[in-house]
C-alpha cells in the first residue's frame, strides 16, 4: 500500500464543497464556517527579498521586475549565490612602481561550486551593485508592447469612466495600476477635458507586427559528427530561468537577480474578516492573526492501521483532540453525502445593499463524497477536556471525573479521547472511503457580550480508513 500521509486522510468538508486536510483550512470566527485557500481572499502584505530580508513597496518591486536589486541566485542550481573576496596586487594610483593589495568581489555558489569567474565575469571592486545588467535583445520590441497595451487600457478606462460620466464625478485616483497608469494617465486625464475625443485611437503608439520568415538558418555542418558534451549545454530549466536569454550553453549562464517573495494576508470573502495576517516584519515568522481550524476544530486522526477485508466489520479508532481551552461536548452524526451536493444557503445579512461588506460570491465545487464503507458511530456524546499545557506533568489522573460510557471512548489522556468505529468496507471497494459528522459545541472568544458564548458546530468529515485487503493476500504472507 502507498504510504498515506496522516493529515491527508482526515479531510474537512469545507463551506465550499472542497475536501481539504484540516491543516489546510481556515475557521472564520465571524461566519464561523471553514474557509479553505480556494474560498478565502488572498492579499499581498509586503514585498520582500527572501535572502537580505529587505522589503519594498509594490511600485519599486514593479519597477525592479519584481527581483532584488542586490540578491543572485545561482544559474546553474538555483540556489542562492554569495560573495567572496580576493585581493590582488594593483599598482598604486600615485605610483605605478609600487604595488597595494587590492580587495575583489566575485559571486560564488556554495551548492555547486559554480562562479562569476567560471563565464568569463569579470571581479568587480566593490561587494556589492556593481554587477551589469544583460541587456535583452528584445527590450524595444518589449517597450514598444508595453506603450501599445498601455494605451488600450488608459482606452478602455477612459470608455468606461466616459459611461459613468453621468452618474459621478470621476475621481483620477480611481485609474488602475495594472499597467502603472497612474502616474503617467492619472495627469493626462486630468487635462483632458471631459473625456472627449481625445482618447482615442490617435494616443496608441504603433506597434510592428512580427513577420514570419522562411529563411531558417541551416545546422551546423558538424551537428552530427562532433561528439556532445552534455556538461557544456544547458539544461532545460537553466535556459528557462531566464526566459529573455535562454541560454543554450553553461559557458552563457548569467548570475539571476533573486525573485521578491511576497507575505499575504488572507480574508473572508463572505465577512471581509483577516483570517491569516503576517507581521509586516519580514524577518518575523509570527502572525498577528492566524485563525488555522488547527486551533478551533478537534483533530481526529486514525490511532492504528487494521486489516480490512470485504464485507467484514472492524474495527478503527480515531482520536479526538480539543485545541481550545475550553471543555467541550462533541457527537459524531451519520454523514449524509446528499446534503452536501447543494451549495450551502447563504446568510441573510449579505443581502443588505447598503452595508460595505462585499459579498462575493464563491463556485460551490462538488467533491467526490460519497462512501465506500459502512460505519456504525457511537451513540451518544462525551465531553473533550480543554487543551491544558501542563497536564503532561500532571501526575494524577484526573480521567476519572469523567463519566465515560466504555462503549464510546476507548481511552481517555488530557485534553484527547480514543473513539472505535465499525466500519464494514463496501464489497466492491479497494480504497475504504467513511464520512461522519463531528458536532461539537464552540466557544466562541469573539466579543459579543449579547449573543450565547457558545455554539453547535456540525463539521462534516470525510476520513480514509485504508486499503482492502484480499483474503488471498493474507494466505499467501502466510505461506511465506
Ligand atoms: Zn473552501
Ligand atoms: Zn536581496
Ligand atoms: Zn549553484
Ligand atoms: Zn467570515
Amino acid at each position: 500500500m502507498a504510504h498515506v500521509f496522516q493529515v491527508d486522510r482526515v479531510k474537512l468538508l469545507c463551506s465550499c464543497g472542497i475536501l481539504k486536510p484540516i491543516t489546510a483550512i481556515y475557521f472564520c470566527r465571524h461566519c464561523l464556517k471553514l474557509r479553505c485557500g480556494n474560498c478565502v481572499s488572498h492579499e499581498v502584505d509586503t514585498m520582500f527579498c527572501p535572502n537580505c530580508l529587505e522589503n519594498m513597496p509594490s511600485t519599486e518591486a514593479r519597477l525592479k521586475k519584481n527581483r532584488c536589486a542586490n540578491c543572485f541566485d545561482c544559474p546553474s542550481c538555483g540556489h542562492s549565490l554569495s560573495t567572496r573576496a580576493t585581493s590582488v596586487q594593483a599598482p598604486a594610483s600615485d605610483d605605478s612602481a609600487k604595488t597595494v593589495a587590492r580587495k575583489l568581489y566575485y559571486l560564488s555558489c556554495t551548492g555547486c561550486r559554480w562562479t562569476s569567474r567560471d563565464v568569463g565575469l569579470k571581479d568587480q571592486t566593490v561587494a556589492s551593485g556593481a554587477w551589469g545588467e544583460l541587456d535583452s535583445p528584445h527590450y524595444k520590441q518589449l517597450q514598444s508592447l508595453l506603450e501599445h497595451f498601455r494605451g488600450v487600457a488608459q482606452r478602455e478606462k477612459l470608455e468606461r469612466e466616459r459611461k459613468r460620466f453621468s452618474k459621478r464625478k470621476t475621481s483620477y485616483l480611481s485609474l488602475t495600476d495594472k499597467y502603472n497608469l497612474s502616474s503617467v494617465m492619472g495627469r493626462k486625464s486630468l487635462s483632458l477635458t471631459a473625456f472627449s475625443a481625445k482618447g482615442d485611437s490617435s494616443q496608441l503608439s504603433e506597434i510592428t507586427p512580427s513577420v514570419p520568415s522562411e529563411d531558417v538558418e541551416g545546422l551546423p555542418e558538424d551537428i552530427f559528427t562532433a561528439p556532445v558534451d552534455l556538461s557544456k549545454i544547458a539544461t532545460m530549466e537553466q535556459r528557462l530561468a531566464s526566459p529573455e536569454w535562454q541560454p543554450t550553453k553553461t559557458a552563457d549562464l548569467y548570475p539571476l537577480h533573486k525573485h521578491i517573495l511576497v507575505k499575504r494576508s488572507l480574508r473572508c470573502r463572505y465577512c471581509e474578516h483577516n483570517l491569516s495576517k503576517p507581521e509586516y516584519n519580514p524577518s518575523s515568522i509570527k502572525f498577528k492573526i492566524q485563525l488555522g481550524a488547527f486551533y478551533h476544530v478537534p483533530e481526529v486522526r486514525i490511532v492504528k492501521q487494521v486489516q480490512l477485508f470485504s464485507g467484514e466489520e472492524a474495527t478503527v479508532q480515531i482520536s479526538m483532540c480539543n485545541p481550545t481551552p475550553h471543555d467541550m461536548t462533541v457527537a459524531l452524526l451519520p454523514f449524509v453525502p446528499e446534503a452536501y451536493q447543494e451549495p450551502p444557503k447563504k446568510c441573510e445579512e449579505s443581502t443588505d445593499s447598503s452595508c460595505l461588506v462585499r459579498v462575493v460570491e464563491i463556485p460551490y465545487e462538488n467533491s467526490n463524497l460519497s462512501p465506500t464503507g459502512d460505519v456504525a458511530l457511537p451513540q451518544g456524546q462525551l465531553t473533550l477536556a480543554a487543551r491544558d499545557d501542563t497536564a503532561e506533568y500532571d501526575d494524577q489522573d484526573s480521567n476519572s471525573n469523567y463519566k465515560d460510557d466504555p462503549q464510546v471512548v476507548a481511552w481517555r489522556r488530557a485534553n484527547k479521547v480514543g473513539v472505535n468505529l465499525q466500519v464494514t468496507p463496501h464489497p466492491d471497494a479497494s480504497e475504504v472511503r467513511i464520512g461522519f459528522v463531528l458536532r461539537y459545541d464552540y466557544t466562541n472568544t469573539v466579543a459579543t457580550a449579547s449573543e450565547s458564548r457558545t455554539i453547535t458546530l456540525n463539521i462534516p468529515m470525510v476520513i480514509s480508513a485504508g486499503t482492502v485487503t484480499s483474503k488471498a493476500e493474507v494466505s499467501k504472507s502466510e505461506e511465506k
